[in-house]
């Protein structure tokens, strides 16, 4: 009988598959492991505007595993959106945020700057976030006003009222929005007009190439154009060299992130480079 189900039929002992599948399991208990252990860290990377001024910092989660080194985000939070782990992992980047966030508001030099914390989509839907976020902030001593939510726009696949409405009472709260990977995703203009947002982000995709691909060129400066026809700011994110900051910088786009303005870099590092006092890394 197994012969007759054909070689090409990927079989239970397929080696690869099995071999991928045992990984992906055990990677998946090794994170569990380091949420229990606190094993994951953010990284810190900054944001400018227009003037090249600094205007706060975008938190990004990693992860050092003991025998496996550094395990890139793109692999271990698709695994955590997966499993569910997401929630426990969002948990503790907003509090790592918050906690440094806090530590701001009373230096002049950065009270006004903010903290971009990036939020999944299971993570913003869970019926707890709206109570979450208040809860870290009061915790923190954080203010609301310093705080930047970065939404995808696979967000906005469906229960779209709910979205907003969730986003409304933030809002109100003092919290804003940004719609990071902007142009990836399927975002409908009609619902993009009706989002209490502050900010789209152009994913770096289009940035990359944005000085010698022609499409890349015209997204770009449709992203920005359509940021100004929406009243909202419009920052490029992996903007690594400053033809391409001119460029954008030329088409009207006011905010850049990336490797040209420095590379995401540890808490205490960041807490150097604001000269805050040494106790303030969170
Ligand atoms: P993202 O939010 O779009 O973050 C931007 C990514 O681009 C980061 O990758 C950053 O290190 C990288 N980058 C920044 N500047 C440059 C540049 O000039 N050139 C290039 N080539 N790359 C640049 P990273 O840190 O590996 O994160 C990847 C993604 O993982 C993030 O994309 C975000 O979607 C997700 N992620 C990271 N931390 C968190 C987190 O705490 N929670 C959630 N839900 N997702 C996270
Ligand atoms: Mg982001
Ligand atoms: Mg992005
Ligand atoms: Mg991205």
């Amino acid at each position: 009988q197994a012969k007759a189900a054909g070689r090409n039929t990927v079989g239970f002992f397929d080696p690869q598959l099995q071999a991928a599948v045992t990984d992906k399991a055990a990677l998946e208990a090794d994170l569990r492991l380091a949420l229990e252990q606190d094993e994951l860290f953010l990284v810190y990377q900054t944001q400018h505007d227009a003037q090249t001024a600094l205007t706060g910092v975008e938190a990004l989660a990693r992860w050092k595993h003991p025998q496996r080194g550094m395990v890139s985000p793109a692999a271990f939070i698709p695994l955590a959106e997966e499993t569910g782990l997401i929630l426990e992992l969002g948990r503790q980047v907003l509090l790592q945020a918050c906690s440094l966030l806090a530590t701001w508001q009373d230096h002049s030099a950065t009270q006004h700057l903010t903290m971009a914390v990036n939020v999944s989509v299971r993570q913003f839907k869970h019926p707890g976030f709206v109570q979450q976020i208040q809860e870290t902030l009061a915790l923190t001593g954080a203010k609301p006003s310093q705080l930047k939510l970065e939404l995808t726009e696979s967000l906005l696949a469906d229960d779209i009222e709910l979205i907003i409405h969730k986003m409304e009472a933030l809002q109100a709260f003092g919290v804003s929005f940004s719609l990071d990977d902007f142009g990836t995703g399927y975002s409908s203009l009609s619902y993009l007009k009706r989002l209490p947002l502050d900010q789209l982000k152009i994913d770096q995709s289009f940035v990359r190439d944005v000085l010698t691909d022609p499409n890349d060129a015209v997204i770009a400066r449709t992203i920005i154009g359509l940021g100004q026809s929406l009243g909202l700011n419009v920052i490029a994110e992996g903007v690594e060299n400053d033809e391409q900051r001119a460029f954008l910088a030329q088409h009207g786009c006011a905010a850049y992130q990336g490797y040209l303005f420095g590379r995401p870099i540890p808490a205490e590092q960041l807490v150097q480079f604001l000269s805050l006092p040494a106790a303030a890394n969170g």
